[in-house]
């Protein structure tokens, strides 16, 4: 590529949901933008692809459910409805199979799942109440640039709810957590959730996780696109087109001297991508603190084709866009500490979506895709495809009947379609409390890449992993406004010629 540094007004490097949010909102602005994307597929974390498992049956290779997406204030203005994008959102956000008794569901509804915990119910209600009353400005803070304030937040309402969250996020961060509940399905049911952050339990970073996610679920749901995941990069891909961007797939960038010149640079990279390419330009000081970032623990993804739903024993579960397959709050978070440890968990927590159930046009002939993860420790290798079968089977028997066929991706190998995540780490960064308010690095812009004209803009940055896209809008708008005196563009569809 040495002959390509031409003069061009903005380079992105990488297509995750991140790069083209940036890329879109540049080239919003009227500025002409190149995207270098490593793979030959456009995506990053959201493409949906067929793996050859059987045929026209396509698989999210990563994101497969979106609250995160619906709750987006970038989406939200992008308007992925109006561009086609259906985000089916299921009555059932989330669900927590027990091995002995009934689930805990969480329903879109906040008043049926506490109707349906029993004992706990008024616990669970009291817990999320004020949080779903004011979910939007939650929102606005868990999605913001974690440099700026929310505009309601310093009004009595706004103050109430931040007190709400902090008070909650205490109590359920810490080994107080079990206080407010007597039975074990509603702190499973949290629990559930507050694994993703891939960190051990109880945490402030798994309570801040989980409560962002479960508000959600209550407030907004949590969707699955028509089509897949993908059907969202194909929405900011088109809509990068129209506005003169291009994606050059199959560049992976490992050194400045291979990028045109240009007026910014924008990296949906790691940190350590980034030092790569930029480290010999950068201020020491900054190339130290990024060479300090820490990567998480790990997942190792496992794709089934399947011939029929999953039969779980409590059939609930089988309406949930998300299945949290881990058994109790204690079983999990020991789960969770092994992997911590260095240690494989034998009934670890795995992540399952059957994406059919809010989409049957993904069942193809009678055969419908499983979309399956678990947690284990950075780097492994082990194929987990046992584990994960049988850890399912625990809580639906006779799953093993309808697995077709299926797929590992060992956490090791998941940089080789995807490098930004290193060691199986699919959060790019710890999610950890340090972690999650000083991601990339403690400082006043967690978006500036110590060099003028160069950003991070991946889920390296604020607000962190998810397919929201706010990590490369809020760089971008950085860009804008520091390198071209632009204000930020609208980013509504085009009104139809
Ligand atoms: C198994 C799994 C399940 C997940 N489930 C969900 C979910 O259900 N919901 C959700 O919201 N999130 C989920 N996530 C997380 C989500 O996918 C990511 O947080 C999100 O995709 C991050 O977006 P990004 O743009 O920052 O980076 P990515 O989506 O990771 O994209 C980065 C892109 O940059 C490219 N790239 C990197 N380095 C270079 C280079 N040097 N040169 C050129 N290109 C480069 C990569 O090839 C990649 O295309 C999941 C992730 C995984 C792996």
């Amino acid at each position: 590529m040495a002959g390509m540094r031409a003069v061009t007004d903005a380079v992105v490097v990488g297509s995750g949901p991140n790069g083209l949010a940036a890329a879109v909102t540049l080239a919003r602005a009227g500025l002409e933008v190149t995207v270098f994307e490593a793979e030959e597929t456009v995506g990053g974390g959201a493409r949906t692809l067929e793996l050859g498992l059987a045929p026209g049956v396509e698989h999210d290779i990563c994101s497969a459910v979106h609250p995160l997406a619906l709750a987006s204030p970038f989406f939200a203005e992008f308007d992925l409805a109006a561009r086609g994008v259906d985000l089916r959102v299921p009555d059932v956000a989330y669900a927590q199979p027990m091995a002995d008794g009934p689930a805990g569901i969480a329903y879109r509804s906040l008043g049926r799942t506490a109707a349906e915990l029993g004992p706990d119910g008024a616990a669970w209600f009291g817990l999320f109440g004020p949080l779903v009353e004011n979910a939007p400005m939650l929102t606005e803070l868990a999605l913001g640039d974690r440099r700026s304030l929310p505009a309601g937040l310093l009004t009595p309402t706004g103050l109430g709810a931040a007190v709400a969250a902090a008070s909650r996020l205490f109590e359920q961060g810490t080994r107080a957590w079990s206080a407010r509940f007597q039975g074990e399905v509603a702190p499973a049911l949290f629990t559930g959730v507050a694994a993703h952050s891939i960190t051990t339990l109880p945490s402030l970073a798994g309570a801040g996780t989980a409560i962002m996610l479960a508000t959600l679920a209550h407030a907004s749901g949590w969707p699955i696109p028509v089509g897949g995941s993908g059907a969202i990069v194909a929405a900011l891909r088109a809509d990068l087109e129209a506005h003169g961007g291009r994606i050059r797939t199959g560049h992976p960038i490992r050194a400045w001297r291979e990028l045109p010149r240009a007026r910014a640079y924008l990296f949906d990279t790691t940190p350590a991508t980034l030092l790569e390419i930029w480290g010999e330009r950068m201020a020491p000081g900054v190339r130290a603190a990024l060479g300090r970032f820490r990567y998480g623990d790990a997942a190792a993804k496992v794709d089934y084709v399947l011939s029929g739903p999953v039969p779980w024993a409590d059939p609930r579960v089988g309406q949930a866009s998300t299945v949290h397959v881990g058994g109790t709050r204690e079983e999990m978070a020991h789960a969770e500490d092994l992997v911590a440890d260095g240690v494989h968990a034998a009934t670890p927590l795995v992540l399952f979506s059957d994406p059919t159930v809010a989409d049957p046009g993904r069942d193809v002939a009678g055969l419908r895709p499983g979309w399956a993860y678990t947690h284990v420790p950075t780097g492994s290798t082990v194929d987990v495809t046992g584990i994960v079968t049988a850890q399912i089977e625990r809580f639906a028997p006779g799953f093993t009947d309808v697995v077709v066929s299926s797929r590992c991706v060992p956490a090791a190998q998941m940089a080789e379609h995807n490098r930004n995540y290193l060691g199986g780490d699919i959060a790019a960064g710890a999610v950890s409390t340090w972690g999650m308010v000083a991601r990339p690095r403690p400082t006043t812009d967690p978006f500036a890449a110590g060099i003028p004209g160069v950003y991070l803009c991946s889920a390296s940055v604020p607000p962190g992993p998810g397919v929201h896209g706010m990590g490369g809008h809020h760089a971008a708008r950085r860009a804008l406004a520091q390198r071209f005196d632009l204000p930020a563009p609208s980013l509504a569809p085009d009104p139809a010629p």
